[in-house]
C-alpha cells in the first residue's frame, strides 16, 4: 500500500509551535508520510521553530493582507500538486491558514483544521482572525476542536458530529515538551517578573497608550521586573520602544526562543497579553493572565480562574495590574492536567489517529473529555460583522 502524504502547513510562530507536535505524532503513524508546507519570509525567525523535514514554500517579503492571500493561494496549490498531497492540515486562524485551506479545497485535497471552533463572534476582533477561522471551517472536512465548547460552536454552525474531534490544544503538548528545557533570558535581575506581550492588530492604534500603562505600573512597582519580548513588527516596535526603553525595571527584549519564553512565563507572577496562545500557556502553567482585549475566544480559562479579560481601558488595566501585583501569585505550581481546560498533552496524538482513521489506516479515536465546565461557557449563536 502506498504511503499517504499528509501535508502539515503553517505560516506564523504560534502555528509552527502548535503544529510541530502534530508533525511528530504523524511521523509515528505507519502508512503516513508527513510533509511540511510553510509560508515564511526567508529570514523569518520562525524557521527556528520548524521540525526537521521538507520545507516546500516560502513568501519572501511582507505583503499586505490581500497580497498575502493572492500570493499564497496559487503557490500553495502548486506545491500541493507537486507534493501529491493526500491530506492537508492547517492550524488556527491566520490568512495563510485560510489561503492554504482554500487552495487545498480547490485542488480537491481534503483539509483538517487544527484548533477549530474558536469563536469570539465579533468579525472585527480579533481581526481578521475571527473571519479566517470561520472561512476555514467552511472548507475543512475534519475539525479538531481543542475543547468541548469549540465543538459546540461548530455544531451550532451545522457541522456534522462525525466531522468533529475534541482533541485538546496542541499548544499544551508543545508546552509540556518545552517546559524545563529553556533558561531565563540573560541579564534579568531576580524576580518577581511580569511577562508582557502586546502586539495584536486591533491594539495597534492604542499600543503607545498601553505601553504608557506598563510604564506607570513599573514606576509604582519598583521591585518588580517587567519583561516584554517585543514582536518584530515595526509598527509594534515604533509604538513601544520610545515609551518604555528608558524605564529601569522594564526589559524590552527581542522575541525569545520558545523554551525561554515558557521559562519566563513560569517564573512570572503575572502575564499581561493580547495573545491567544499565552492565554492557554498561562492557564497550563498556573500563572494569572490579564487579557488586554475586549473579547476572547478562549473563555474556558476565565471560568477555570486563571484568565481575566480586562479590556483595553488604560485606567482599568492599571488598577487591575496593581491589585494583582499587590495580591501576589496565588498558585505556585502548574494547573494539574486533569483540571486544565485546554488540554492534557495528548492532542497531537489524537489528531494523528483521527487523520489515520480518515485515511482508512485505523479506528476513530475517542474525544478528549476535559474537565467539567459550567454553563458560562455556552456557545453563542452568530457572527457579528
Ligand atoms: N512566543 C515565543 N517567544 C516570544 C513571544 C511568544 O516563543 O518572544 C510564543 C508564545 O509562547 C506562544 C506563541 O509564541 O506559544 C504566541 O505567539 P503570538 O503571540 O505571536 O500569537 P497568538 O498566540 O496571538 O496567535
Amino acid at each position: 500500500m502506498s504511503q499517504k502524504r499528509v501535508v502539515v502547513s503553517f505560516g506564523t510562530r504560534p502555528e509552527a509551535i502548535k503544529m510541530a507536535p502534530v508533525y511528530r505524532a504523524l511521523e509515528r503513524v505507519a502508512g503516513i508520510d508527513p510533509l511540511l508546507l510553510v509560508t515564511l519570509d526567508e529570514g523569518d525567525p520562525v524557521r527556528g521553530y520548524l521540525p526537521s523535514g521538507t520545507v516546500a514554500g516560502v513568501i519572501d517579503d511582507r505583503p499586505s493582507c490581500t497580497e498575502l492571500v493572492e500570493r499564497i493561494l496559487p503557490e500553495a496549490a502548486r506545491h500541493l500538486r507537486e507534493m501529491r498531497a493526500t491530506y492537508v492540515l492547517v492550524q488556527g486562524d491566520t490568512l495563510s491558514t485560510f489561503a492554504i485551506a482554500w487552495a487545498a479545497f480547490l485542488e480537491r485535497v481534503p483539509v483538517g483544521h487544527v484548533e477549530a471552533g474558536l469563536r469570539s463572534y465579533d468579525a472585527r476582533e480579533p481581526f481578521p482572525e475571527e473571519v479566517n477561522r470561520c472561512l476555514t471551517a467552511v472548507v475543512a472536512d475534519l475539525h479538531f476542536a481543542p475543547t468541548r465548547l469549540a465543538r459546540e460552536n461548530l455544531l451550532q454552525e451545522g457541522k456534522s458530529p462525525e466531522s468533529i474531534f475534541v482533541t485538546g490544544q496542541t499548544g499544551v503538548d508543545a508546552l509540556l515538551c518545552a517546559a524545563g528545557q529553556g533558561t531565563l533570558p540573560d541579564n534579568l535581575p531576580p524576580g518577581p517578573y511580569v511577562t508582557i506581550t502586546l502586539h495584536r492588530r486591533e491594539n495597534w492604534p492604542r499600543l503607545a497608550e498601553l505601553a504608557g500603562v506598563i510604564r506607570r505600573a513599573a514606576d509604582q512597582n519598583p521591585g518588580v521586573t517587567f519583561v516584554y519580548p517585543v514582536h518584530l513588527n515595526p509598527i509594534v516596535r515604533e509604538a513601544v520602544w520610545p515609551v518604555l526603553s528608558d524605564v529601569e525595571n522594564v526589559f524590552l527584549l527581542e522575541p525569545l526562543e520558545y523554551s525561554s519564553m515558557i521559562a519566563l512565563m513560569e517564573a512570572s507572577q503575572l502575564i499581561v497579553t493580547d495573545s491567544g496562545g499565552l492565554q492557554e500557556e498561562g492557564t497550563t502553567l498556573g500563572v494569572p493572565v490579564m487579557i488586554v482585549r475586549n473579547v476572547t475566544e478562549r473563555p474556558e480559562g476565565i471560568e477555570q480562574g486563571t484568565l481575566r479579560l480586562v479590556g483595553t481601558d488604560s485606567d482599568e488595566l492599571l488598577e487591575t495590574m496593581s491589585i494583582a501585583l499587590s495580591a501576589g501569585r496565588e498558585s505556585d505550581g502548574r494547573t494539574p492536567l486533569s483540571m486544565n481546560p485546554y488540554g492534557d498533552g495528548q492532542a497531537s496524538a489524537r489528531i494523528a489517529r483521527a487523520v489515520a482513521w480518515r485515511l482508512g489506516l485505523g479506528s476513530r479515536p475517542a474525544d478528549w473529555e476535559g474537565p467539567e465546565m459550567a454553563e458560562t461557557t455556552e456557545p453563542r449563536s452568530r457572527l457579528h460583522v
